[in-house]
């Protein structure tokens, strides 16, 4: 393959930019070390750089924010849920006669405990997911 700009020299590289081959007076390493052919190519691959970084900062911003979520979301869930357990024996023991009410609203409060324990799991997944994708760009 022969250089784009000088066609009897052989080419060492391809544009990161335009995918034009460049020999190795010509190619033109940017501030991001991308090989470029030409200053103009090196300017649009700085302002992709840019634009990439950006994205991937919001990913890991975000992803970030789901983790903080999901921790908060399980430790509240675990206190729910470990409160409703420990008021069981208080509905079947302590209370004088069994009372439908207390024993109905610590079956929601263990469940709810549980729903927040899920929920903190599928947030976990997602940021998860966050981070997968901002280490591959
Ligand atoms: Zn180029
Ligand atoms: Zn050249």
């Amino acid at each position: 393959m022969k250089c784009y700009h000088h066609r009897e020299t052989e080419a060492v590289a391809v544009c990161t930019y335009c995918g034009k081959a460049v020999c190795s007076e010509c190619e033109n390493e940017s501030d991001s070390h991308r090989i470029t052919c030409c200053a103009p190519c090196a300017e649009a691959g700085k302002r992709d750089d840019v634009f990439r970084n950006a994205v991937r900062e919001h990913f890991a911003a975000t992803g970030r924010s789901y983790r903080v979520l999901s921790i908060v979301l399980s430790l509240v869930g675990a206190l729910i849920a470990v409160g409703g357990i420990a008021l069981v024996p208080v509905v079947f023991l302590y209370l004088e006669r069994f009372d439908p009410v207390a024993f109905g609203l610590d079956v929601v409060l263990i469940l709810l405990g549980v729903i927040c324990l899920a929920g903190s799991r599928s947030l976990s997944s997602i940021a998860k997911r966050y981070q997968d994708i901002v280490r591959r760009m």
